[in-house]
This record gives structure tokens, C-alpha cells and sequence, in this order.
């Protein structure tokens, strides 16, 4: 299949996995809404599809590559967005559909110290609980295919306590997601407000391009720029020949990724350096 189909498709399993800060299992407003941001890029053509402030979208990266395929737009946010996926029979749920206590709870935490949180600071390093790993945030995807296409996909619900109507980088094209097919495929997670001003997802890119990095280093480096800026968070990218780059921001507070490649073994790689 086509790397668009790839990421899509990685993308909803995420989604649909309450674990994840993205549809379902994510985290909640300042004023107790689940209000979702997704985008896509299609590597090939550059074409890119986002939603941002979605409530009533089951997988917001279905409504992220609506937006691409059947718009003139590139991003479409709130009743807009939700007004799109209903009129094209996306699966539309009720706000209650996104509920978890565990974020929830996140929630009364966060106001309790009146503070933003990311999906990733609330729980314990060490814990062999699923449901209590810190890990599960942001979803990302990115995929080269066999006809040298690369395609990137993000899909959240933000940061806990985030005003309602706050849009972070997820769906912002060259923040937290990028692909081009000259260069790499690159999605993010980590503190939005922050990757917006680094353009971080575009700066891969134009590291890899313009400054003849590998994929790591332009990865790192960019990471590197949102650190330096009091953000954290992680990339994802792969480059158009397959090389992958994986960096955060925290040593041992990493992120959760993989990698299958074909006619091998898929890896994953837990964040406290377990492969
Ligand atoms: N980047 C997301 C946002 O700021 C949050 C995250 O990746 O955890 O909305």
C-alpha cells in the first residue's frame, strides 16, 4: 500500500486505543472538553490535510485527510471541522465517547496547580502498569513506501488544562507534522506552543536539505531548538532513503516508538532504554 494508507491507518489504531492522547483516551480542556487536532502530509504532491478544536470526530485523522482530499483548504478547525466529517459520513460520536477517568483526573490535578500539563508528566517512570506508564501521549506516524513516497501523520487532544479553543502544533503543517518526498517525513509531540515558534517538523527538513545533516542529527538538533526554548517533547522522521531519526528532549523520560521494515522483525523501543 501507499504510505498515505500507512499512516492513516497507524494513525486510527492509536486513535481508537483509549490509552493514547488522541481520540479516544484524550486529555481534557480547561473547561472539560476533549477538543482534537489532527493533520496529514502526502510527501509526493505536498498536499496536507488538517482539523484542528474537533469535539465530535470518532478519528480525527479521517477528518485531517478529508480536509486534503476533498477541500481547497489545509486546515479547518471547531464546528467547521465537525460540520465537514458529518456531511461526508465520517463515524461522529458524542463528547462523552472520549471520556477516561485517568485523564480526568489529570485534569483536577493540573487545576489544582494551576498548571499545563502534557500527556506525558503526569504518571509514574517506573510502573509496570500499562495505564500508569507516563508514555502514552501524542500519536505520531511516518512511512517511506516502495515508491519512495514518505507520508506523516500526528493525531492529540492537546495539553491537559489547555484554554479551550487552544490549538497546538499537531496540526499545524510544518510544526508538528511535515513530509516531502526530497527530504524527510517527520511528526511531533511535546509542548506545541513551543514547536510552533521552532517550526520544528519544517526544521528537520530543512536541516536534512539545506545543511546536509542526517536524519538523526537534523532530528536531534531540532529537538535541541525546542529545549532551548523551555519546551520539551520528541521527534519521529525517516528520510526519503529509509534512515530513520528518533530524538527527545528528557534522557530518560523518552518516548514510546517503532519501526517495521519489511522482511524484518518489527522493534519497539520503550523509553527507560528497553528494546
Ligand atoms: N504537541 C501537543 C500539543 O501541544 C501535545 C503533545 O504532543 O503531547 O498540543
Amino acid at each position: 500500500g501507499s504510505a498515505m494508507d500507512a499512516v492513516t491507518a497507524a494513525i486510527m489504531v492509536l486513535e481508537d486505543d483509549p490509552n493514547f492522547n488522541a481520540g479516544k483516551g484524550a486529555v481534557f480542556t480547561a473547561d472539560g472538553f476533549n477538543e482534537l487536532d489532527a493533520s496529514i502530509m502526502d510527501g509526493s504532491t505536498k498536499k496536507a490535510g488538517a482539523v484542528a478544536m474537533a469535539r465530535h470526530i470518532k478519528n480525527p485523522i479521517l477528518g485531517a485527510r478529508l480536509v486534503m482530499d476533498k477541500t481547497w483548504h489545509t486546515l479547518v478547525a471547531g464546528e467547521g471541522a465537525d460540520k465537514l466529517a458529518k456531511e461526508n459520513g465520517l463515524e461522529m460520536v458524542d463528547q462523552k465517547y472520549f471520556f477516561t477517568q485517568f485523564r480526568y483526573d489529570a485534569l483536577q490535578k493540573a487545576k489544582e496547580k494551576q498548571k499545563l500539563l502534557l500527556d506525558s508528566e503526569k504518571a509514574k517512570k517506573t510502573s509496570l502498569n500499562l495505564h500508569e506508564r507516563p508514555y502514552l501521549g501524542t500519536v505520531g506516524a511516518i512511512a517511506l513506501d516502495k515508491n519512495g513516497n514518505l507520508a506523516a501523520a500526528t493525531s492529540t487532544g492537546g495539553m491537559t488544562n489547555k484554554m479551550t479553543g487552544r490549538i497546538g502544533d499537531s496540526p499545524i503543517i510544518g510544526s508538528g507534522t511535515y513530509a516531502d518526498n526530497d527530504s524527510v517525513a517527520v511528526s511531533c509531540t511535546g509542548t506545541g506552543d513551543i514547536y510552533m515558534r521552532v517550526n520544528a517538523a519544517h526544521e528537520v527538513s530543512a536541516l536534512y536539505k539545506y545543511k546536509t545533516q542526517d536524519v538523526q542529527k537534523a532530528a536531534e538538533e531540532a529537538v535541541a531548538q525546542v529545549k532551548a526554548l523551555g519546551g520539551s517533547g520528541g521527534i519521529i522522521s525517516i528520510d526519503k532513503h529509509g534512515h530513520t531519526g528518533f530524538a527527545w528532549t528528557k534522557d530518560k523520560l523518552g518516548m514510546y516508538h517503532g519501526e517495521a521494515r519489511l522482511g524484518a522483525k518489527p522493534i519497539v523501543y520503550w523509553p527507560l532504554g528497553e528494546k
